[in-house]
Formats: C-alpha cells, sequence, structure tokens
C-alpha cells in the first residue's frame, strides 16, 4: 500500500517537508508519496479537506495561513492542538468529523531543545514573538521546566493576551507556574530597547532566546531595535544558547547576529523542523523515524 500524505498551505514552493518525509519513507522501508497541497482560498480548505480525506490520504501538514482555520473542521482535537490553539498535522479518519487535529510544533521544538548540551533551565527564556510559533515555544519551554520567561514583540496587547490565553490553556497541563512568571516588553519597533530593560529588568538572567517572528527570513532585514537588544544581552548577561525558528540553506541573519553576540550555542529552526515531522509522521503511521537521513539532505 502507497501511505499518501501532504502539506496544505500557500506558497510551498521553498518547502523542504516533502524532503524530510520522503527521506523517513526510505528510512523506515516504507512506500509513500507528500504532496504540495496548495489552497489559495480559506472558503475552499474543508471542501479540500474532505476530497482527500475520500481519495485516500492517511494525514496532512498543515502551515501558514491556515493553522487555525483547520481547527473548527476537524471532529476531534488532540490535547496538543487544544493547548497550541492551532494545528499542523491532521491524521484523517472516514471524512472530516472522523479526523483529529494535532500539534507537534511544541513537541518538535521541545525535542530540539532538548538536544542542546548548552542550556540550563535554571535561567530565563526571551521569546521574541507573540504569533503561533511563539506560542509554540512557550509550551515547550515550559514543558521542559525552564523557571523565568520575558516575551518580547510589537504589540504590547498582543502579547499578554497571547499569555493570558496560554494561562488557561497550561493550567490544565500545570504550566501555569511558568506563564504566570512571564514579563512582556514593547521593544521591536524599536522603542527604548534599552531604557526598557534596564527598567523592566526583563534581561536578567537570559539563558535562552528563542526567535520567533520571521525577521531575517525574506530579506535579511534585521530591526535595529533587534541589534540593540543583542548588544544589551552582551553587555548584561553572559550570552549561551540561540534559537532561531527561521531557517535556510545558508546561516539566518539573526543567527550570524547571535554568533557576534557572543553567544555559545547558536541553531536555526531546521532540527526544530525534523523533529516536528518525526512527530507528525509517527501519529500518521505510528513509527517514530530517528531522521538522520532527513538531517543529512537538509544540510547538503
Ligand atoms: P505568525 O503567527 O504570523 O506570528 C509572527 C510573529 O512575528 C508575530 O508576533 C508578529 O508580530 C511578529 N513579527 C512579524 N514580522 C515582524 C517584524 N518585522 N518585527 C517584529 N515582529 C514581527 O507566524 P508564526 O507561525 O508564529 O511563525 C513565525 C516564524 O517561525 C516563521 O518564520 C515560521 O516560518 C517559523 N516557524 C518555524 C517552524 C520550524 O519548524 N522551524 C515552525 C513554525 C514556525 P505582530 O503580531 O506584531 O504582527
Amino acid at each position: 500500500m502507497v501511505l499518501k500524505l501532504g502539506l496544505l498551505g500557500q506558497s510551498l514552493s521553498h518547502t523542504l517537508s516533502p524532503t524530510i518525509h520522503q527521506s523517513f519513507f526510505e528510512e523506515l522501508g516504507l512506500s509513500g508519496r507528500y504532496d504540495k497541497i496548495e489552497v489559495a482560498e480559506a472558503a475552499d480548505v474543508a471542501a479540500r479537506l474532505t476530497e482527500l480525506a475520500d481519495e485516500g490520504y492517511s494525514g496532512l501538514n498543515v502551515t501558514i495561513p491556515y493553522k487555525l482555520s483547520v481547527l473548527p473542521l476537524l471532529g476531534a482535537l488532540a490535547e496538543s492542538a487544544e493547548l497550541a490553539s492551532a494545528v499542523n498535522t491532521i491524521k484523517f479518519g472516514p471524512g472530516l468529523v472522523a479526523s483529529t487535529g494535532h500539534n507537534t510544533d511544541s513537541g518538535g521544538l521541545a525535542e530540539a531543545l532538548s538536544r542542546l548540551t548548552a542550556i540550563d533551565a535554571e535561567r530565563r527564556v526571551l521569546i521574541l514573538g507573540n504569533g503561533g510559533a511563539a506560542r509554540a515555544a512557550i509550551i515547550a519551554v515550559s514543558a521542559l521546566g525552564f523557571r523565568g520567561l520575558t516575551v518580547a514583540g510589537r504589540h504590547t496587547e498582543k502579547a499578554l493576551s497571547m499569555l493570558d490565553q496560554l494561562g488557561s490553556a497550561a493550567e490544565r497541563a500545570s504550566l501555569v507556574q511558568n506563564c504566570r512568571t512571564a514579563r512582556t516588553i514593547e521593544v521591536l519597533d524599536g522603542v527604548a530597547a534599552d531604557q526598557a530593560f534596564t527598567e523592566g529588568q526583563a534581561l536578567e538572567n537570559i539563558g535562552l532566546v528563542i526567535n520567533a517572528t520571521p525577521i531575517g527570513q525574506k530579506d535579511g532585514h534585521v530591526p535595529a531595535a533587534l541589534v540593540e537588544l543583542f548588544a544589551s544581552l552582551r553587555k548584561k548577561v553572559e550570552p549561551v544558547a540561540f534559537v532561531d525558528l527561521v531557517y535556510g540553506r545558508e546561516m539566518t541573519p539573526l543567527c550570524r547576529l547571535a554568533r557576534e553576540a557572543g553567544f555559545k550555542c547558536v541553531e536555526d529552526g531546521k532540527e526544530m523542523l525534523v523533529n516536528q515531522a518525526r512527530l507528525a509522521f509517527k501519529i500518521w503511521t505510528g513509527e517514530l523515524p530517528e531522521g538522520k537521513l532527513a538531517r543529512k539532505r537538509l544540510s547538503e
């Protein structure tokens, strides 16, 4: 039997997911295909999902911009999707009512972080951004037992509302203690970064910085406020680990900035990408690939 899997989203020409899943098929000796499924309009997503379930697809990954819009279309949500309020993996049943939404982003990031030897959960984490990837990052670091959290975003209200929502979701998963220690700073729009950090002491004891914004992804531009932020980190604390959820064939602009700022351990988002894919593959097939071949292909 040929296993049918795929990725649902928009603008999928550069995605690395087919390479990763093809490597998993080969690693495990399975026969399968992983298709790019582009849907231009949100209004067409429900009908397309029904067709794919009818065509015998076992499951899908879901990416921008449909991680939220598929939520109400599925019959059931796993705890991971409820906690993240987003779906990146669908396991089809017969029809959408029997299909389940999962989220493997936070598990994938937790796995990637746990491979880094330089991180110390006693120190504070700084997360840049307040979108879906930032939520996944907060869930991941909370699951790993980090003690303190600072969130930096362009809009303080958005960051606070994300933390509020995660607070109640986190309560069910015993993460609330960590979420409640969060402080939010408004910095990425360039407003008095240094002053905010000095006064709010939000950068005290930072041991890990995670970029959960797309900064650096398209044009390589890094806002001046972020350059200042890295300079402040260098002055204030001994920079330890930086993880950029953005990834590419070349070193990302923020990874370069982190290296220049003296971070000891710097990684881009490829390890998270491989790990969220491994967890999705297990949901579809019951088998967890090791991922060595996928990592090799991504580094070529
Ligand atoms: P999202 O939900 O659209 O959130 C993006 C966040 O970045 C928002 O907080 C947004 O701020 C902020 N932002 C965007 N442009 C900015 C700028 N120029 N300056 C400051 N802040 C900016 O997107 P997402 O799903 O969280 O994804 C974020 C990044 O993570 C993307 O690059 C995505 O590819 C990557 N990602 C990687 C993996 C992986 O496996 N490695 C998995 C998931 C996501 P506002 O709210 O103020 O607009």
